[in-house]
C-alpha cells in the first residue's frame, strides 16, 4: 500500500508531544510490515537540516530520508515556517496559524501530485492537518489523480480542534456553505478538526477507550455530536512505543542497563538517580517518578492538592516537567519545604526523563484524561510501576497486575492508591511479581502497526 503520512510534527526533526512520536515511529513500523510510506511535514525553522542531510528539492520542499527508506519532505515557506516555535510562542499562539497549516495541508496534496505519488492512504494527525481531508473532497474531488485515495486521520487530543474567527473563513477557499452548523462552522467559530472528523474516511483515536470517551459529553470538547453521527467510522488504536529508543536492555543515558532476567542495573539506576536528585541514597523507600507536561490535563491539579499530604509519607519524589506556572509555583514551594523529598527539574531534558523512567520504582501519571499516554508504556518498559486515573490509554494498558489504578478523579483516591502502593512495595514477592509483570508487557509499534493497516483496508472500501 502507498501511504502518505501528514503530521505537522514528526520525531526525530520537531515535537512538542506525543503526536510526533506516533508519527515518527509508525512509517518505521509500517516500512517494515513491506509498505510504501513518505512523511510530509512542515520545515520549521529549529529543524537542523546539516544534521539531517536534507536537500532541496524544488523552490518550495526539502527532502531527506528517515528509517530505511522513507523519503521526507518538508513543505517551506519563509514567512509561516521559519520562526520560532512551532505551534506559538511565548505569546501564545501565532495568529496565522490557520494561514500556516492551510498552506501546509493545500501544498501537501499538490506535492503528491508534484511527485507523483499517488497515495492509497493520506494518514493525517490532528487538527493541523484535518484540511487536507476536507480539500479533497471539496476542492479536489474532481481530480482524477486522487480517484483512488482514502483519508484516516487520527486525532491525539481532542482538547486541541484548531478554531479560528468565522471572519477568516473564505481564506480557506472553500466554498461559504460549508461554513454552518453541519459543516467547518462551530459556534460561530471555524473548527478545523471538526472539518476532519466531518470528511475524513475513517478517524480513529489513541486507544479504544478513549474512543469511546470522545464520544460522550465530558470528554468530547464539544465534538461528541459530530462522532456520534460518524460512530461507525470511529476506531481506538493504542500507539505503540519506540522499542529502540525506550530500551532498558542498551539504553545509553542510564547508568547500568538491565532486563526482566537481570534486574540489577534497575537498582543501580535508583541510586544514580538519587544521587543525580541529591535525593539520600535509601534503598527501602520508594521514588516516585513523574515526567510530564505541568497541566490540569497530567493530574496536577489533584497532586497540587494532595502534594503536602504525600511529602508526609516515606517517599521520594523526582518530578521533570515543564508548564503551567501554578504548578511550577507550587512544585516550587513543596520542593523548598521538602527538599529531602522532592527533586524538582523544571525543564525538558530526554537523558533525565531516561533515568527517571528507569530508576524510579512507581510512576505517577493522574491525568484526568489520556487518549493514550506514552509514559505509562515507558515506564513499564522499564519495571517502574505506574499509578494511574482510570481513563483513556491509561484504562487499557495498566490494571492491577501491572500497575495501580484508581477510578474516581480526586485527591482523596489519588494519595489512598499512593498509600496502596507504598504498602505493596514493601511486600518485596508482590512487587517483583509486579515489575515483572510490567516488562513482560509488549507495546511495540509491530503490533499497533499490523491494526493500522486493518484500518487502511477499512478506509480503502469506502
Ligand atoms: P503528551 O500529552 O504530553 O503528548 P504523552 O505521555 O503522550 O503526553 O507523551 C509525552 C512524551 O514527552 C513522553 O515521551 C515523555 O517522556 C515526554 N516528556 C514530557 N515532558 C518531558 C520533559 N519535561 N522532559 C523530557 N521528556 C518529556
Amino acid at each position: 500500500m502507498k501511504i502518505a503520512m501528514c503530521s505537522s510534527e514528526v520525531v526525530p526533526f520537531a515535537k512538542t508531544g506525543g503526536l510526533a512520536d506516533v508519527a515518527g515511529a509508525l512509517p518505521l513500523a509500517l516500512e517494515k510490515e513491506g509498505q510504501e510510506v513518505i512523511i510530509i511535514m512542515p520545515r520549521y525553522k529549529a529543524i537542523d537540516t546539516a544534521k539531517f542531510k536534507l536537500r532541496k528539492l524544488n523552490s518550495g520542499v526539502l527532502t531527506g530520508l528517515a528509517g530505511k527508506n522513507i523519503r521526507v519532505y518538508f513543505i517551506e515557506n519563509e514567512e509561516y515556517f521559519n520562526r520560532d516555535g512551532l505551534y506559538g510562542d511565548k505569546k501564545g499562539d501565532h495568529p496565522d496559524n490557520l494561514d500556516r497549516f492551510s498552506f501546509y495541508c493545500r501544498k501537501s496534496l499538490d506535492l503528491l501530485q508534484e511527485i507523483g505519488f499517488k497515495p492509497d492512504i493520506i494518514h493525517c494527525h490532528d487538527w493541523q492537518s484535518s484540511l487536507i481531508p476536507v480539500f479533497l473532497k471539496t476542492v479536489y474531488s474532481r481530480d482524477p489523480f486522487y480517484k483512488k485515495t482514502r483519508t484516516v486521520l487520527t486525532i491525539h487530543n481532542i482538547g486541541y480542534q484548531g478554531l479560528f474567527p468565522g471572519e477568516e473563513f473564505p481564506k480557506l477557499g472553500l466554498d461559504r456553505s460549508l461554513f454552518n452548523m453541519e459543516g467547518l462552522e462551530f459556534y460561530g467559530k471555524i473548527n478545523i478538526l471538526k472539518g476532519g472528523i466531518l470528511f475524513a474516511d475513517i478517524i480513529n483515536t489513541v486507544s479504544p477507550t478513549y474512543a469511546r470517551e470522545i464520544q460522550t459529553e465530558e470528554f468530547g470538547f464539544g465534538l461528541e455530536g459530530v462522532l456520534n453521527k460518524r460512530k461507525d467510522s470511529v476506531f481506538g488504536i493504542l500507539n505503540g512505543l519506540d522499542y529502540d529508543i525506550w530500551n532498558p536492555q542498551n539504553d545509553k543515558f542510564v547508568a547500568r542497563n538491565f532486563s526482566i532476567t537481570d534486574l540489577a542495573g534497575k537498582a543501580k539506576d535508583k541510586e544514580d538517580l538519587q544521587a543525580l536528585c541529591k535525593l539520600p541514597l535509601k534503598k527501602g523507600v520508594p521514588l516516585i517518578g513523574i515526567v510530564s507536561r505541568l497541566a490540569e490535563q497530567k493530574g496536577l491539579d489533584i497532586l497540587a492538592e494532595g502534594i503536602d499530604e504525600i511529602c508526609n509519607l516515606d517517599i521520594q519524589l523526582g518530578i521533570l516537567g515543564t508548564g503551567d506556572l501554578k504548578y511550577h509555583q507550587v512544585l516550587q514551594e513543596m520542593a523548598a519545604k521538602y527538599p529531602k523529598v522532592i527533586s524538582l527539574n523544571l525543564k525538558f531534558d530526554d537523558p533525565l526523563a531516561h533515568k527517571i523512567y528507569a530508576g524510579s520504582d512507581i510512576f505517577l501519571m493522574p491525568s484526568r484524561y489520556e487518549p493514550c499516554g506514552l509514559g505509562q508504556l515507558i515506564s513499564l518498559r522499564y519495571g517502574t510501576i505506574p499509578l494511574v486515573f482510570k481513563t483513556g490509554g491509561l484504562a487499557d494498558t495498566v490494571n492491577s497486575e501491572n500497575g495501580f489504578v484508581f477510578a474516581c478523579y480526586s485527591k482523596t483516591d489519588l494519595v489512598k492508591t499512593i498509600k496502596k502502593a507504598l504498602s505493596a512495595f514493601k511486600a518485596k514477592t508482590k512487587w517483583d511479581a509486579l515489575v515483572k509483570n510490567a516488562l513482560k508487557g509488549n507495546f511495540s509499534w509491530d503490533a499497533s502497526a499490523v491494526k493500522y493497516l486493518e484500518l487502511y483496508a477499512k478506509a480503502k472500501k469506502k
